[in-house]
């Protein structure tokens, strides 16, 4: 994968941490996130894997069926838990449909399509135009901005060259 900031494809592995996602079945798993820094640009990046969402302890699967259920709701998650991810997502959806088609325009990566900026529809009909409505969309949406150094955290530092 080249580096998001300036196409290089060069890394340095500069160090890792772990990471816990608790997975449908509830159980924790330990994953391991590499740190790299971009010879070129030298910002840090991290790897991360299509189910995680940066600094949610859930995965991503589990999340997005929280927030816009494709069955009825089986999760093993509480009331308060939904309400949060549901307020995390109202929150944050816009901006990163705006982050996601300023990418596309910039890296060109596919031509913009006109309805996707159309705010008539409802928000998970435009995220289904762009990434698709099966699983995964979720990651798909969160992680172009992430790899970007467009993440927004109220909580503690960024994903950021700072850290
Ligand atoms: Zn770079």
């Amino acid at each position: 994968m080249p580096c998001p900031c300036c196409n290089s494809g060069d890394f340095d592995v500069i160090g890792s941490r772990e990471r816990k996602v608790r997975k449908d079945t509830g159980q924790i798993e330990r994953y391991i996130i590499r740190r790299l820094r971009c010879l070129t640009c030298r910002k840090i990046h991290h790897e991360l894997p299509d189910f995680i969402i940066p600094y949610k302890r859930y995965a991503a699967g589990i999340i997005e069926e929280g927030i816009h259920p494709l069955e009825p709701l089986v999760l093993p998650v509480d009331e308060s838990t939904l309400y949060r991810w549901r307020s995390w997502f109202n929150k944050l959806v816009e901006y990163w449909l705006a982050v996601c088609q300023s990418l596309l325009i910039q890296y060109t990566v596919m031509p913009p399509v006109n309805e996707m900026s159309s705010h008539s529809l409802p928000v998970h009909k435009r995220i289904g135009q762009w990434f698709g409505e099966g699983p995964g969309w979720l990651a798909k949406i969160v992680h172009p901005v992430a790899n970007n150094h467009f993440w927004i955290h109220t909580r503690s530092a960024c994903l950021s060259d700072s850290e």
